[in-house]
């Protein structure tokens, strides 16, 4: 697998991706499964920042204790499906400032259009996770991660739930030096951009839109 490419293969997350390829699987389950999932990929995009120690007091003795080195991630998420996982990140880091790039897919091209982008700063020395489910074509990914280099960020980490090879290479070949996270690997894109197997649309399964 070309690039810097971490499949999650967890037992727990394999399960839970499970019921979110389910077709009979709703919304309202279908969302709090994604933010199940979203804590164990944020445990592995962080599972290397730095620690340094803290003098701090038990009610027992005085210890240096292990705290985080560096300042909380920046958290990104590709609208709208990325907000899914963003929400579980939000919860497990509540110190990380949020951004959001908007963009959609252009129906015949596939090529990404952006609509909205508004990201903290500053990025430079910061570790960012972008998020979105789906890493297919990787057009979005790539205009997210462009977007947010030229914002000043120079470690990046993607975190998608299911990737396909395509997206990977595009992603990997447009930007070598970014980490990839997935719960897996799925097959092909079909010839409408798809995953195949799968989960479907995740923004409409999360939102319960056709
Ligand atoms: N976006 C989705 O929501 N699903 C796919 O399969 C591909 C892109």
């Amino acid at each position: 697998m070309p690039g810097d490419v971490t499949v999650v293969d967890h037992p727990l997350v394999q399960h839970k991706l499970t019921e979110l390829r389910r077709k009979e699987t709703e919304s309202p389950v279908f969302r709090r499964t994604l933010r199940e999932i979203s804590f164990l990929l944020a445990y592995e995009a962080t599972r290397d920042l730095g620690l340094t120690t803290t003098a701090i007091e038990t009610p027992l003795a005085a210890f240096d204790a292990p705290t985080l080195a560096e300042d909380w991630p920046v958290l990104v998420s590709i609208l709208r499906a990325g907000n899914a996982l963003l929400d579980g990140m939000m919860e497990l880091m509540p110190e990380a400032p949020v951004g959001h790039i908007g963009l959609y897919r252009e129906p015949e091209t596939l090529v990404a259009v952006e609509y909205y982008c508004k990201l903290p700063e500053p990025l430079a020395g910061r570790r960012v996770v972008v998020v979105d489910p789906m890493l297919a074509t990787g057009n979005s990914a790539v205009a997210a991660v462009d977007r947010i280099k030229e914002n000043g960020a120079d470690d990046i980490r993607f975190v998608s739930v299911l990737a396909a090879p395509e997206g990977i290479d595009h992603l990997s070949a447009s930007h070598p030096d970014i980490g990839i996270y997935t719960a897996a690997v799925d097959e092909r894109l079909d010839e409408h951009g798809y995953i195949v197997p799968g989960l479907g649309d995740a923004g409409d399964r999360i939102f319960g839109t056709k």
